[in-house]
């Protein structure tokens, strides 16, 4: 006779290996299979375990964190420069403007990576199995 599963008989799902393995653009289950199909789109399953990826809500969180710490960095960096050297106004445009730029985006998959094995683990969103609901937003909705 099967035995259903309840809420405590469910796996443990780690957060800090999960957060690490999307930090490093990998499946948050797995640790094997790639997260993403391109730049940010987080890819529908893993192609190593088929776990479900595509129930993930990074929305905005990864580039407003993206802009918290690169904003940080920036600010620290001038008001560095600033108090200890006399720099002119096209040193901080030739630096600051592009590192402005291309920081957030370099950090931008791997804090998606991290919000979502964040997500995957503590079943957020449609990732717990045992607690899913049609979402006409997802794909596969009939
Ligand atoms: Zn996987």
């Amino acid at each position: 006779m099967p035995v259903a599963l309840t809420v405590t008989d469910r796996e443990t799902r780690a957060v800090w290996p999960a957060v690490l393995n999307g930090m490093r653009l990998r499946c948050p289950k797995c640790g094997k299979g790639h997260m993403f199909r391109a730049y940010l789109k987080v890819a529908d399953t893993c192609d190593v375990c088929g776990e479900e990826l595509f129930h993930h809500r990074a929305d905005d969180m990864p580039p407003y964190l993206s802009i918290l710490i690169v904003g940080h960095v920036i600010v620290g960096l001038m008001l560095e420069m600033e108090f200890h050297a006399e720099i002119a106004p096209w040193v901080y445009l030739a630096t600051m403007v592009p590192a402005a730029i291309i920081l957030p985006l370099a950090l931008l998959p791997s804090i998606k990576g991290a919000i979502v094995g964040l997500q995957w683990a503590n079943r957020m969103h449609g990732f717990d199995p045992a607690n899913r609901h049609p979402d006409p937003a997802l794909p596969g909705y009939p």
